[in-house]
């Protein structure tokens, strides 16, 4: 029976110091919990023959798909500033597959036991956490958002002790690449310029074929993943996405997001909106993510130096303008992106003004940030009274004429504002409702979020319960997962 993979793993032939080359460890009794049938597909991959035993022993490592050959990254990391070594301590990549389009991914089991970067864990998941993962993953997919996807999760049969004891799971991940700015940051720490070399070529070779006969690679490199990064955060922005924790070894040089641990959506509109418990003092918090990014971007950079150009100092000089322009670009991107939020066509010298106004209106008023858009859309809202407030109704006024300006028609307008602005987004009481059942058995809520989340654009029968935020007031908190 052919499942369809098409192995080529290309990562695992490179030397051993990027990479452990290990098994999966296998669990108990394997219970496939959720699985990506869409994706499956988009990868040409056939399950439709195989009984749900045969894929819980497939997605949780008990046994290895033909031509896979599983090792575990090697990469370091600056996690939350402080440089540390890291690498896949609970993951393994099992191979590249390639589909008939001739695209090739990662797939790589998240949860799947010790390597030799454990340091202290157990190498193991739980199966909220990986669940979590899997929604907010498809989630972002379905806004077109450039992430990582899920292909399956595995309930491992164990249990697994955090605080409390919890059930083991094991996710699979699909990614263009697992290489992270950490990747690099691990093997120029090293200090053997043919390594960083090697990779350079790798991840053009993978992922920016089109700079591959430049006269300056790392250059061009660091300019192109600026270009992808900025494009990634201010897509962050416009749906009120938090990362939560955005380390270095956290950002890909694909521009995919990126491990989804104490990421959530923000409700109510505060910049300085930061969920994850460990994230004391807002290092990533909503307004900092693009500041972050910059920083992140600096450290790859540095990493690219002996690359640029063999006189350090050249080297240094050209990097760090490089590294400058991102402010610039971010600011044009985001600027372009909340023109389209507002249907607004054109430039016209007063928008910054108009945008600036209508947040900070939405920020005193703490009006919800993607309903408030959706009032912008002529549709209605849980929150309506708030929407009829004079302040807002002034500003309204305002908005209007500067659409006028622009001369085009209200069709047109309401259309870039209808691809740019979701109607629903993973709220975060649904996504921990879903989470609740799932830890009991109860597949049916994880499988109605992730049915509505597939099209968070589209007006659909049953929308309007996942359009509201929580009515509860206190303040919601994520967690690592780790
Ligand atoms: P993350 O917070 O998922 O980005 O992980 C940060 C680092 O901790 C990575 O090197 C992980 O592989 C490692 N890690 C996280 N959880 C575990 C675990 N349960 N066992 C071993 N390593 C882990
Ligand atoms: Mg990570």
């Amino acid at each position: 029976m052919t499942i369809g993979w098409h192995f080529n793993n290309t990562y695992s032939k490179l030397s051993d110091i990027f990479k452990e080359e290990i098994k999966p460890i296998p669990v108990n009794s394997p219970e496939l919990i959720i699985f990506n049938e869409r994706l499956a597909s988009e990868l040409n991959l056939d399950f439709s023959k195989i009984d749900k035993n045969q894929i819980s022993k497939i997605f949780s490592g008990n046994e290895l798909p033909d031509g896979s050959n599983s090792i575990a990254q090697a990469y370091a990391g600056h996690q939350f500033g402080h440089f540390t070594m890291l690498g896949d301590g609970r993951a393994v990549l099992i191979g590249e597959h390639t589909t008939k389009s001739n695209d090739k991914y990662d797939i790589q089991f998240k949860g799947s036991g010790k390597t030799a970067f454990s340091r202290n864990g157990d190498g193991r998941a739980a199966l909220g956490p990986m669940l979590r993962e899997y929604i907010i993953s498809e989630a972002m997919y379905g806004l077109n958002i450039p992430t990582t996807r899920s292909l399956a999760v595995v309930k491992t049969g164990e249990s697994i002790q955090r605080e409390t004891t919890l059930q083991g799971a094991i996710l699979t991940r699909v990614a263009s690449s697992h290489i992270r700015v950490g990747t690099f940051q691990y093997i120029a720490s090293r200090q053997k310029i043919n390594d960083l070399k090697v990779l350079l070529d790798y991840t053009i070779d993978r992922h920016y074929p089109e700079i591959k006969d430049s006269n300056n690679q790392a250059l061009d490199l660091l300019n192109l993943l600026i270009e992808r990064q900025c494009n990634l955060v201010v897509d962050w922005m416009r749906v009120g996405f938090i990362h939560g924790v955005m380390n270095t070894d956290n950002m890909t040089v694909s521009g995919e997001t990126i491990d989804y641990g104490p990421c959530a959506f923000m409700d109510t509109y505060d910049p300085k909106t930061v969920f994850s418990s460990i994230d004391q003092t807002g290092r990533y918090a909503y307004c900092n993510q693009p500041v972050i990014t910059k920083w992140n971007l600096a450290r790859f950079a540095e990493c690219l130096i002996p690359l640029i150009d063999k006189d350090q100092n050249k080297a240094i000089k050209m990097a760090t303008e490089t590294i400058n322009s991102f402010e610039k670009k971010y600011e044009e991107k985001w600027m372009n992106m909340m023109r389209d939020k507002l249907g607004l066509f054109g430039l016209d010298d007063k928008d910054k003004f108009l945008i600036l106004d209508l947040l900070t209106w939405m920020h005193e008023k703490k009006a919800d940030y993607t309903n408030t858009f959706c009032n912008l859309m002529d549709l209605e809202t849980d929150e309506d009274h708030l929407y009829n407030e004079k302040n807002f109704l002034d500003w309204k006024v305002r908005w209007k004429n500067r659409i006028l300006k622009g001369n085009n028609s209200s069709e047109k307008c309401k259309k870039l504002m209808k691809n740019n602005n979701p109607l629903v987004i993973p709220r975060n009481h649904k996504i921990e409702h879903a989470l609740e059942a799932a830890e009991n058995n109860n597949l049916k809520p994880i499988n109605e979020i992730l049915e509505i989340l597939q099209k968070p654009y589209t007006e659909q029968k049953g929308i309007r319960d996942f359009q509201l935020p929580s009515k509860s007031n206190k303040k919601y908190q994520t967690y690592c997962g780790t």
